[in-house]
């Protein structure tokens, strides 16, 4: 009996040139796009995760996205796709009852989470990616290079901006990384290289926090701070701005675990620890480095788990004890 995630996968090869990257995404050309008023891809901009918890589909062509996770049922989306790629009908219908064989303790908390979320109205629609999204992996070295220079994990989808054509200092060139919720591309932000503003141009929805689908299941800890590098690199939420407003609280505290805000140590991050001490929330302002400005330096400095340490040991639940690391910190930052 074959996992039920992989038989995506041995359609998809059948008769098609299929690379894989690094990263694990796969990448050959697209089923879906003539089923979507596109025409036929000829230039690989299908991509396709496959891992032991099942799969994930984007099509940077026509934008089709669909996803399927073991224990659960196969969406419409998801069987969709298997009949594109000419699964049969039978098929479909064994591997679904297979998945929900599946269906654990885990899955069974995620759906009750789920439900929570859709009770509370935390929705978010389906958006397009931009029509000129390439995948980034190593034949386009700048941009591989560039996110793991950040410590972006490299099984995330990301994008390349390519550039002018006859820009030498590469002003404009960036990478794009999309915004997922529950497996579904939801926005997405470009972030150029060079450091002139604005160094990001986000594609958000209201009460959008990035990183959700960066959690483990069985995690009691969740990070959150201000920049999708920060949340890129230590696993953590992003709220992408200086503040989280009542709709990104709602959905962070809808993940029912143990809150950190983590901030910039900035003028703007101290906006953001006034605001968690508002929420209730516990917040971590690490005694790092003058050059360390937020997480995603202190996990350049440290390292992953070295910078998880420092932020879990300058934890504080108490108001005072907010305001004193905050005063010493608005110190630092004046010295
Ligand atoms: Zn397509």
């Amino acid at each position: 009996m074959t996992n039920p995630a992989e038989t995506v996968e041995l359609y998809w090869r059948q008769g098609r040139k299929i690379k894989r990257a690094a990263s694990g995404w796969l990448s050959g050309n697209a089923p879906c796009c003539i089923h979507n008023g596109e025409s036929p891809d000829k230039r690989s901009r299908g991509g396709l995760k496959v891992t032991d918890q099942g799969w994930s589909w984007h099509c940077f062509n026509c934008g089709f996205t669909a996803s399927f996770i073991i224990g659960r049922n196969l969406s419409f989306k998801a069987r969709r796709l298997l009949t594109w790629l000419n699964v049969p009908q039978e098929e479909i219908e064994r591997i679904n009852l297979e998945s929900l064989k599946h269906k654990s303790m885990a899955g069974i908390l995620d759906d009750r989470q789920r439900t929570a979320q859709t009770l509370q109205g935390i929705e978010f629609e389906d958006r397009d990616l931009p029509p000129d999204f390439s995948l980034v992996d190593q034949n386009t070295p700048i941009h591989w290079q560039y996110l793991r220079d950040r410590y972006a994990p490299e099984d995330y989808p990301y994008g390349m901006i390519a550039g002018e054509p006859g820009d030498k200092f590469r002003r404009r060139q960036g990478v794009i990384i999309p915004f997922t919720y529950d497996g579904r591309i939801v926005g997405h932000t470009r972030r150029f290289f060079d450091d002139h503003n604005p160094r990001y141009i986000h594609d958000i929805q209201p009460g959008y926090v990035f990183g959700t689908d960066l959690q483990q299941a069985d995690w009691q800890h969740v990070l959150v701070m201000e920049g999708v590098f920060d949340a890129l690199s230590i696993s953590g939420l992003a709220v992408l701005h200086a503040e989280i407003n009542d709709a990104q609280a709602r959905l962070i505290r809808s993940l029912s675990r143990e809150i950190t805000v983590v901030p910039d140590q900035d003028e703007a991050g101290m906006k953001l620890v006034d605001r968690a001490i508002e929420l209730g929330w516990a917040v971590s302002i690490p005694e790092w480095p003058a050059n360390c400005k937020d997480v995603n330096d202190a996990v350049k400095l440290y390292g992953r788990l070295g910078a998880l340490l420092t932020i879990m040991q300058a934890r504080e639940t108490s108001k005072i004890k907010i305001e004193i690391r905050k005063k010493k910190l608005a110190q630092r930052l004046r010295s």
